[in-house]
């Protein structure tokens, strides 16, 4: 059932118009504003029904401070008014309100207007969510990454807690793409972003696909070493699928991956350790590909060894 909450320090009016909705949704009544941002914080709401004079933080200053808030911003909230408070229907519209509904309640006017905002919120959710979502593979996208790695590397600079981020690529893809055809080829990148997806799990840890048949992988906390290996580990896994081609490198698909550790330093650029990061990968490009090159958090660079048939 939809989470609504309705903020209102009327009993009665709050009453009534629960009394309207339980039916169909799950409802939550806080008799202060204070009481209502706390409830915010904890719950997840789909709309929030608002009064907007009540004694002690208003209805105003509420909306004014769930805009503030990325999490809240987001959920539509109604205010209940009384016919004559034209004026604060246009401020509550100005401060981002989407709707209002007013006194005495009509239930299936009151229904109607919740039911089409839940409706809204779902689709502009579901929008937002594709729009981050790379379509092949159900794995983020590039302009998720963007933003997640801007949060993440803020985060780190401020915690001074190591970064680590990885740049990997699929070994001769065109040649496999001209042997077994594109949408074959699709299936190829698919399970790649499926195994190593299965490797970065924690929460700590994160997965794009930053363009064709390119991932990006970020870390947080790991040492160099420690990543190093974990990188070693997925690139063999992908090999382990066993994936058939015929690249001069192996008889499976493979890949390539270069990474970087480091403590961010002050006014440092995610972006500039991502174009090391990608250094690093066609250092194992150049060195004969199937192998991972990760730079430490010394900067000093540690080699995969690999021949063909085994790793030294
Ligand atoms: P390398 O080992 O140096 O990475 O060689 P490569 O052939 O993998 O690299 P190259 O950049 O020459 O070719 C990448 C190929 O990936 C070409 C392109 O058609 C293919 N590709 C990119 N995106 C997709 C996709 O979404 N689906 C499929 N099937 N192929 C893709
Ligand atoms: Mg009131
Ligand atoms: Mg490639």
């Amino acid at each position: 059932m939809e989470k609504i909450l309705i903020i209102d320090d009327s009993a009665l009016q709050s009453a009534q118009l629960k009394a309207i909705l339980e039916d169909e949704y799950d409802v939550t009544v806080a008799q202060t504003a204070e009481r209502g941002l706390d409830c915010i914080s904890i719950e997840n709401y789909s709309l929030v029904l608002l009064d907007v004079v009540m004694p002690g933080m208003d209805g105003f200053t509420l909306l004014k401070k769930m805009q503030e808030e990325i999490v809240t911003q987001s959920i539509p909230v109604i205010l209940i008014t009384s016919l004559s408070d034209v004026e604060d229907e246009q401020q509550g519209f100005v401060l981002g309100a989407v709707d209002y509904i007013t006194k005495p309640f009509h239930a299936s006017i009151v229904k109607a207007r919740v039911h089409t905002h839940i409706k809204l919120y779902h689709y502009r959710k579901q929008a937002e969510r594709q729009s981050v979502t790379d379509q092949l593979t159900g794995i983020a996208n590039r302009r998720r990454y963007e933003r997640y790695s801007a949060e993440k590397w803020n985060e780190a600079v401020r915690l001074q807690i190591p970064v680590s981020i990885c740049m990997f690529d699929i070994d001769y893809f065109k040649a496999y793409n001209d042997t077994f055809g594109h949408p074959a080829g699709d299936d190829v990148i698919a399970a790649v972003a499926k195994t190593a997806a299965s490797y970065l799990g924690r929460s700590t840890d994160f997965l794009a696909r930053y363009g064709g048949e390119e991932f990006v992988a970020l870390s947080l906390g790991g040492s160099g070493k420690a990543m190093f290996q974990h990188l070693k580990k997925i690139r063999q896994a992908i090999e382990d699928l066993h994936i058939p081609h015929s690249s001069p490198v192996s008889k499976w698909v493979t890949v390539s991956a270069g990474g970087v550790t480091v403590v961010p330093p002050a006014d440092s650029s995610c972006a500039l350790y991502l174009k090391i990061a990608d250094a690093m990968l066609y250092d194992a490009k150049k060195q004969g590909r199937n192998r991972v090159v990760w730079a430490d958090e010394g900067m000093r660079q540690q080699w995969e060894k690999r021949e063909l048939g085994g790793t030294i």
